[in-house]
């Protein structure tokens, strides 16, 4: 059983529906994501476990309990937003001691607990600190240990790194992560970026529309999502067009073995192969190709190559790690393309 369950949640407001019949569960000590576009109902998800907002129809539970019509001082849930909301005219130990002196805990625990707290996030010395003091990660990180005091059963996280320049979100990321594993508590992060997802997380809920489109640990969501929705929005995709035949999919005249090909013969696929799961060389008498082609276009991008190549009308980008000992492709060359059989996906 979950540890924390939604059971048929719907949200409407007026006549939109932002969270569509919603089931989940999720696991103590996880760290979950939801992933979605802008609007898909994210937030709305996680303010519904908060309780700052009423489902309109089904139930949350955690650990067993019904706690739908709970307000929201009486969950034990502890929440970090993306623009901190620290208080301005109070210092960092202030700030972190807020809920406990709310408590009415004794002033020597207050102080051992956010003295404690400040060291776990790696801010041992800042107590006196304002926040027009402090820099977008380390506010961040004040936002986190306040919440972190008061030992909340679940933490949630809306896009609490959206507000960070690149650099900083990298690093926060792998930070938060850590923290999150050494405390144990059971996270819920809500984001629209699909890389902090992938880093972080456990398991992922992909959402589009109100509704949950796939459950499943970063790898399953990379490497088999369940639909062409998801295999855009998350990470690089060529989605050719083909057809279903006996093992695999038919792309123009070649048949190219690939998992999930399930359904009628002759059905309309996608057939998902990633950018970099592809390996591009000269056409020479050997092993036979997936594919092969003509390049149309070659970018250099530092780190990687980026081709584009022309293959029975349809086009194939692929990027190649920029190493001496791999050949460069100029335009024009005939080209095979190799793949591993288990990297292709036929999608509906
Ligand atoms: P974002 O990342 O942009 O915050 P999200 O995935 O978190 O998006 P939600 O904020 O949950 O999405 O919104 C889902 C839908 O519900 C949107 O269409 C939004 O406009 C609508 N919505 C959310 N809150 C309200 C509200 N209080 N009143 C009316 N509509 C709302």
């Amino acid at each position: 059983m979950g540890f924390v369950q939604f059971k048929g949640v719907t949200k409407t407001f007026g006549k939109s529906v932002a969270v569509d019949t919603m089931d989940l569960d999720i696991a103590r000590g996880e760290f979950f994501s939801l992933l979605g576009p802008s609007g898909c109902g994210k937030s709305t998800t996680l303010r519904m476990l908060a309780g700052f907002v009423a489902p309109s129809t089904g139930s949350i539970h955690v650990h067993g309990r019904d706690i739908t019509r709970l307000p929201p001082e009486a969950r034990d849930i502890g929440i970090v937003f993306q623009n901190y909301a620290i208080f301005p005219h109070m210092t960092v130990f202030d700030n972190i001691a807020f809920g406990l002196v709310e408590r009415g805990e004794n002033r020597a625990d207050i102080k051992r607990k956010v003295d404690a707290a400040l060291d776990q996030v790696g801010l041992g010395g800042f107590g006196e600190r304002f926040e027009r003091q402090l820099s977008g990660g380390q506010k961040q990180r004040v936002a986190l240990a306040r919440v972190l005091v008061i030992e909340p059963e679940i933490l949630l996280l809306d896009e609490p790194l959206s507000a960070l320049d690149k650099k900083m979100r990298e690093e926060m990321k792998f930070w938060i992560k850590n923290i999150q594993k050494s405390v144990g508590i059971t996270t819920i992060y809500v984001t629209h970026d699909q890389s902090e997802a992938l880093t972080m997380s456990d398991r992922i809920a992909v959402m589009n529309q109100g509704r949950i489109l796939q459950v499943g640990s970063p790898v399953e969501i990379y490497e088999r999502p369940n639909s062409r929705f998801i295999a855009e929005f998350i990470g690089e995709s060529n989605l050719l067009s083909g057809r279903l035949t006996a093992g695999g999919v038919r792309v123009g005249d070649t048949v190219v073995p690939a998992a999930q090909a399930q359904g009628a013969d002759g059905a309309e696929v996608a057939l998902l192969i990633r950018p970099e799961q592809i390996r591009l060389e000269p056409v020479t008498e050997g092993e036979a190709p997936m594919l092969t082609g003509r390049v149309a276009d070659e970018v250099y991008q530092g780190a990687l190559r980026r081709y584009q190549v022309e293959t029975g009308g349809q086009t194939v980008t692929v990027e190649v790690p920029n190493r001496p000992d791999l050949a460069q492709l100029p335009p024009g060359a005939e080209v095979a393309l190799y793949w591993t059989p288990e990297s292709g996906v036929a999608l509906r």
